[in-house]
């Protein structure tokens, strides 16, 4: 227990490979940040996409070291990583709004128990870290928590089908209706099989708010059974 406190309050492995005994910036060595400023924003969408999921861009593969970097962010309490991924975040972003149109970013939330758990809703903290990136770069942004979470059932498990049906109780519409002024960009840090991403597309499209796009971290590749690897 003790052991764990103090990793979580000084860091002394890599966020990304788990390295020791390397200098860490922002708990990251300097080989995985040499692999992550390599990644380039891209667009991406799942095979199939559900309907009503808006264009998605994405950094990178879910893979190795983004993908320990996002565990140890969400579920492993390294909330020091919300700057860096910020950074990160906030380059999807503005690949995906390269014009200079005000933008606003709406994270997808965490349920109440999940919040609790990680001791605060961590795209929340990650939507306010990337617009303090891209404010950075002088992109007029800002973050509305226009969406709750609802309590729902484990997914982890569940078919695309079964997923598709419980991301559609997953979120309420929450708090005022944005203005209409700036291009709604939802976030998070995963996208799967799209499933959340188009539910809270269509539960905002409901309230009134278009999204215009997606952005996130990570995007897994689609496991093909009859072939037994990536496609
Ligand atoms: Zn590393």
């Amino acid at each position: 227990m003790l052991g764990t406190l103090a990793d979580l309050l000084l860091p002394t492995a890599c966020a990304g490979c788990d390295a020791t005994s390397v200098p860490l910036c922002s708990g990251v060595c300097s080989e995985c940040v040499e692999v992550m400023v390599n990644l380039v924003p891209h667009e991406t969408r799942p095979t199939p996409a559900p309907a009503g999921l808006p264009p998605c861009h994405a950094l990178g593969a879910y893979a190795d070291p983004l993908r320990s970097l996002v565990l140890a962010y969400k579920d492993r309490g390294r909330h020091g990583l919300a700057r860096p991924l910020g950074n990160l975040l906030a380059a999807v972003v503005a690949s995906a709004s390269a014009d200079g149109v005000p933008v606003l970013l709406i994270p997808i939330p965490d349920t109440p128990a999940a919040a609790r758990e990680r001791h605060g809703d961590h795209m929340a903290r990650l939507a306010r870290t990337t617009v303090r990136a891209l404010r950075a770069n002088n992109i007029d942004a800002r973050w509305a928590y226009a969406l709750k979470g609802l309590k729902k059932a484990d997914s982890a498990h569940l078919s695309a089908v079964e997923r598709a049906a419980a991301a559609r109780n997953a979120f309420a519409p929450r708090g005022r209706r944005p203005a209409a002024d700036r291009r709604v960009i939802l976030v998070d840090d995963v996208l799967t099989t799209g499933a959340t991403l188009a539910a809270a597309a269509g539960v905002l499209r409901h309230a009134g708010v278009a999204v215009a796009a997606c952005a996130t971290l990570a995007a897994t590749r689609r496991k093909d059974p009859g072939r037994g690897c990536d496609v």
